[in-house]
């Protein structure tokens, strides 16, 4: 049976937004952005779990909350059973070897003042320090470079000599530099090209079957989280409306939202014939959101009830599960 590694429980992380000295002291004209509001989930060892909605749905920022990147209000993440949000420094370092993140914006990340090689060398030293002879670094830094279809040569360049799929792998390669045992991949092919987006994907999935790997994998692209992920879940304004293995989701969707995201994907629905939902009106703000549920604003189908009662998830059977009132008995 498949065990946990990540369990996410009640997690809330709320941005303040205020100016001046009357917000701080007395929180007048202090707004609150209720990014993550209430998620819980969890995702098993070995598996990849997806992570969809539109953006300002609060994705990326519970990837983030994960890593301690923003701290939360409240809630747990735990890792292999222990508490993520009550680590130290040292612990929060530990565990940062174990997990590691893949950002969209890989050439951000990649510093280009320093050379390929040195980027990747840059967490194998910090973990063996002296340990390791420079001649010990450099081959490792080239098995890394093999081992994401790189050439070793790449080491002696600098970022601004390679294409945007290439960066990608180098990203990929100083991400599993430490053996990680959690990946974050935050819209890890985004900008790319489908061919180039390909390779990218069969690579992550390659090395997640060699090394164990466990993905988050946070995108708006359905039919990439369709390919990549055992379970996901859907977000709409710091929620979690509809979650469940993928296949699942996929087949028996319930969630009107989901519904209208998976119909506007025309190669998801290839060859059956398929009416696509369009969703009125804009994401409202998370500073300020809707009452009851939250997508009632947007919803095709609300009720009366939906303006007053904020559905919970239900367990609709097989681990799947929606929160919408029109399932509710
Ligand atoms: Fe629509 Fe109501 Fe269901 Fe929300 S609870 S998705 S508004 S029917």
């Amino acid at each position: 049976m498949a065990v946990d590694l990540i369990k996410i429980k009640h997690l809330k992380t709320y941005f303040f937004q205020g100016r001046g000295l009357l917000s701080k002291w007395f929180g007048e004209g202090l707004k609150i952005v209720h990014a993550v509001d209430g998620v819980s989930l969890t995702v098993k060892k070995g598996s990849t779990f997806g992570l969809v909605g539109e953006s300002g749905c609060g994705k990326s920022t519970l990837g983030q909350t994960i890593f301690r990147l923003v701290e939360p209000l409240e809630g747990e993440v735990l890792f292999k059973g222990r508490d993520v949000v009550k680590m130290n420094q040292t612990e929060l370092r530990k565990f940062r070897q174990k997990a590691q993140l893949i950002f969209q914006d890989q050439f951000g990340c990649l510093n280009p003042r320093m050379s390929v090689g040195q980027i990747i060398a840059e967490p194998l030293l910090m973990r063996h320090g002296q340990g390791k002879s420079q001649q010990e670094i450099a081959q490792d830094v080239a098995a890394l470079l093999r081992a994401v279809n790189l050439d070793p040569d790449a080491a002696v360049k600098f970022p601004n000599e390679f294409s945007g799929g290439q960066a990608r792998r180098i990203g990929v390669a100083r991400a599993i530099a430490l053996n990680p045992e959690f990946i974050m991949a935050d819209e890890p092919t985004s900008g790319l090209d489908i061919s180039t987006a390909a390779t990218i994907l069969n690579l992550m999935q390659d090395l997640q079957e060699k090394m164990d790997i466990t993905y988050l994998w946070v995108s708006h692209n359905l039919n990439q989280v369709r390919y990549m992920s055992d379970d996901m879940a859907v977000m709409y304004l710091g929620k979690v409306v509809e979650m469940g293995p993928t296949s699942e989701v996929f087949d028996q969707m319930a969630h009107p939202y989901t519904k209208a995201l998976i119909s506007a994907v025309p190669e998801v629905s290839f060859g059956k014939k398929k009416q696509t939902i369009f969703l009125e009106g804009e994401i409202p703000s998370p500073i300020n959101p809707p009452t009851g549920c939250r997508f009632r604003t947007r919803c095709p189908y609300v009720l009366k009830k939906c303006e007053e009662e904020e559905p919970a998830l239900i367990d609709l059977g097989g681990g799947h599960s929606c929160a919408c009132h029109l399932h509710s008995n």
